[in-house]
């Protein structure tokens, strides 16, 4: 049983997320999300736009923290147009990358009215070969390569189209419902179609349009796993995302741990939802996005009980009415929130008030030059981030100075 599929999980919120209209992340923002994704034990987070030029430092910057062993097992990886001529210019610009997701439109309402003649279905699955092959021989160790409106594309061509980007080297296809158009039933076939037709391990990259991205990201993984393949999820925390938003990374982690029928599938076992709870608050925060009170496993009803039936029969057995523990999440622990003075540190901060506040982070600095440099860093990152800084992010600042100062530079 030991060479049974499994289910991983990518995460897309520092791609996807970013995307999101009207709200934005901070390099150092994108960082400390890596650092969390890490800790929850996911397999890989799209960290960003390897051709994009003021992602340049923030991701070279956290390729030296693999390097340095920090965000590891984790992989880093990076999203592109599946062009030849954008593969070379993200290896000029970030050398170090070694994971991809190359992207290109399949559906016949793209190719017709996006393309506009420029591209046609020939030409796409020409362009997808050549990037895929650039790439290999650029050095990338893992290529997806994602099918843009997968959901809407004929599947005659969705299969020709996998089939050559298998020859060409890729890892995975990313299955992509871009609009959100699939349901349970649509993508469990589709799938399952797809990879008997062509065996090769599958993403699903879904969009809650009609309120389904869940339940859409679970039934494609089955059909990968049911045909004999691992599955990727993508998500995104708190269910960001583009329009109404990608799959929640806490409740797909949820559904395939406690969902009916589900305990025959295996999640990638580095999983570990403890995180769950701090990386929620945190990207809560970053994004500027309040959590839902009825968000699962996460909002503040999750675990509220208070008509008389479910309060009466919650006590007598947590199972009465809850599916899981909130302690699996990182909950039940008090937090303590200063009501008397408090000293910050941000943009205009003295190196007394710096001192005091490292102080009671536990952060003990060698001599005055040190703590000198790490204050104006702290400056910096108040400024990039345009909100306090949260203590994770004083800590991380302080224990990777060269790190963070390359975060903060932008040159336009
Ligand atoms: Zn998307």
């Amino acid at each position: 049983m030991s060479n049974r599929p499994k289910i991983y999980i990518i995460d897309v919120t520092n791609r996807d997320g970013v995307q999101t209209s009207r709200i934005c992340l901070s390099k150092l923002q994108k960082t400390m999300i890596n650092l969390y994704l890490n800790e929850m034990g996911v397999y890989q987070s799209e960290f960003g736009f390897p051709i994009t030029r003021h992602e340049t430092n923030y991701l070279n910057a956290n390729l030296e923290l693999v390097k340095k062993g920090v965000l590891s097992p984790m992989k880093l990886e990076g999203w592109l147009r599946a062009t030849a001529g954008d593969v070379k210019t993200a290896f000029k610009l970030v050398p170090q990358i070694k994971h991809l997701n190359l992207s290109i439109s399949t559906s016949d309402q793209m190719i017709v009215h996006k393309f506009k003649g420029k591209l046609d279905h020939q030409s796409i699955v020409k362009e997808m070969n050549e990037a895929v092959k650039e790439a290999k021989r650029l050095g990338a160790e893992s290529i997806g390569v994602n099918a843009e409106d997968a959901s809407r594309t004929k599947m005659e061509y969705l299969i020709e189209f996998a089939r050559a980007a298998k020859n060409a080297g890729a890892s995975r296809i990313r299955y992509c419902d871009t609009l959100g158009f699939d349901t349970p039933f649509s993508i469990y076939e589709r799938v399952k179609l797809l990879v008997k037709s062509v065996a090769i391990p599958m993403e699903v990259h879904c969009h809650n349009d009609l309120g389904l991205v869940v339940a859409n990201s679970i039934a494609g993984a089955r059909a990968a796993n049911d045909s004999g393949v691992d599955a990727y999820i993508n998500t995104c925390i708190n269910g960001m995302g583009e329009r109404a938003g990608n799959a929640d990374l806490v409740s797909v982690i949820l559904a395939i741990k406690y969902g009916s029928g589900m305990q025959d599938y295996s999640l990638d076992e580095k999983i570990n939802l403890k995180a769950a709870w701090k990386i929620c608050k945190y990207a809560s925060y970053a994004f500027g996005v309040p959590i839902p009170i009825n968000q699962p496993g996460i909002g503040a009803n999750a675990f509220a009980h208070e008509s008389g039936i479910h309060a009466d029969g919650a006590l007598k057995d947590r199972r009465n009415y809850e599916l899981y523990d909130f302690e699996e999440l990182g909950r039940g622990e008090p937090e303590i929130i200063e009501t008397g003075r408090k000293i910050t540190a941000g943009e205009y901060s003295g190196i007394k008030g710096f001192r005091n506040v490292y102080e009671k982070l536990e952060v003990v600095f060698k001599d005055d030059a040190e703590a000198t440099e790490v204050l104006e860093l702290v400056r910096y990152a108040n400024v990039h981030n345009q909100k306090p800084l949260v203590d994770e992010e004083l800590k991380f600042i302080a224990k990777y100075p060269d790190i963070a100062r390359k975060i903060f530079t932008m040159a336009p």
